[in-house]
């Protein structure tokens, strides 16, 4: 039997480009005798600085065609910037002096605005000028690929979370598992306790209305529900209870179980606002108490078994269905630090449907976040 392999796509920060529809800007350039471009780049670098274009390189060694060889020798020629063109397609006076004095012929052309955010717009970029390419700054493990351990291991994460978005016969919901993946261990699992499980069931014919159990998916759907027809409700269901929230639960408890000498340190950390935001003064209070707290923590708040964690620093969650922005931003909170879900979430999406929370620079904290394709074999069972 064929199976398809899995994959792993990270979810960039920002909205991708077709790689072909980048913005362009023009510039003055010309092709220049090798020996000159010390002394151009020099004095261009002075009388028009290109400050907000680091990434487009000044000079470029251009192959030639095989036909135009001959010239000089040499297989390529030097083509250098001379400066950005303005909207009146003037030279400046100094540059205009320069060209006079090295005998330049000077012609438009077009370059890429931004600096490319992935390898293939980047590979783009080049074919029109070439562009440096720096991957993203903070340097989050799988962001440039998966070893073949790892994947396997992300997999095995995500069927595990998938097999948990059935419960019993009454409809799907979301479901989360959070793993410390530096010893591949299950820290937490939980799906939503919202109640939505119980209408899924009523609306379910076997299309998309089966997901209206879903919490990210559906956040509102418990404000259409009868409760009193749904009869024996728990007191552990709650609107807000959506499983990435409910994980978090688990895991704030398990870390009060195993270091009970510090269970004081994190009281009441998991989740600030149910929409996210907060006032400036407090998120400024919230960073400087959460100094305290570490400080406090690290000194004898560990009991056996080594340090306690802090919240949910280093860990890894796995999700069925893409988070809401609540559930994205208490993961930001927890100090998440990476997010895998299987399927987009297109109503409340917060990490790459409808917004991208990962790419907020306002926030203190960043995670990266990824798709993952199962392997056929186990996606044809969610
Ligand atoms: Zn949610």
């Amino acid at each position: 039997m064929g199976l398809k392999k899995g994959e792993i796509l990270h979810i960039p920060d920002k909205i991708p480009l077709k790689p072909d529809e980048q913005p362009t800007i023009d510039v003055f350039a010309s092709v220049i005798e090798p020996k000159l471009t010390n002394t151009l780049v020099k004095k261009l670098s002075k009388i028009a600085p290109m400050e907000n274009y680091r990434h487009i390189k000044r000079v470029w060694k251009k192959k030639k065609k095989s036909v135009e060889e001959g010239e000089g020798g040499r297989d390529f020629q030097l083509v250098l910037i001379l400066c950005l063109a303005g909207e009146n397609g003037l030279l400046p006076d100094d540059v205009a002096e320069l060209i006079n004095a090295h005998q330049l012929s000077p012609f438009i052309a077009k370059v890429h605005k931004y600096a490319a955010v992935t390898k293939e717009e980047w590979i783009e970029q080049c074919k029109l000028w070439p562009t440096s390419f720096h991957p993203p700054t903070y340097n989050i493990e799988g962001i440039t690929g998966f070893n073949e351990e790892d994947s396997e291991s992300v997999f095995h994460f995500m069927k595990m979370a998938l097999e948990m978005t059935e419960v019993g016969g009454e409809g799907v919901v979301n479901a989360a598992v959070i793993v410390d993946p530096s010893v591949k261990q299950v820290i937490a699992t939980a799906n939503d306790q919202t109640c939505q499980a119980i209408s899924a069931s009523i609306v379910d014919d076997g299309n998309e209305e089966s997901y209206s159990g879903v919490a990210c998916l559906y956040p509102w759907n418990w404000t259409e529900q009868n409760f009193v027809a749904a009869g024996n409700i728990d007191c552990s269901w709650h609107p807000l209870r959506h499983a990435a929230l409910v994980a978090i639960e688990q895991a704030s408890s398990r870390d009060k179980r195993l270091y009970p000498a510090g269970s004081e340190c994190f009281e009441d950390q998991s989740i600030d606002q149910e929409d996210g935001t907060m006032p400036k003064r407090q998120k400024v209070d919230l960073v400087k108490d959460e100094k305290v707290m570490k400080a406090a923590c690290s000194n004898g708040g560990a009991s056996e078994g080594g340090e306690r964690p802090y919240l949910c620093t280093g860990y890894d969650i796995f999700v069925a269905w893409e988070p809401c922005t609540m559930c994205a931003m208490a993961l930001v909170h927890q100090r998440i630090r990476r997010i895998f879900y299987a399927f987009p979430n297109p109503n409340c999406g917060a990490l790459g449907s409808v917004y991208r929370l990962q790419g907020e620079k306002s926030l203190n904290h960043h995670y990266a976040v990824f798709r993952v394709l199962l392997p056929e074999e186990v996606s044809s069972k969610a």
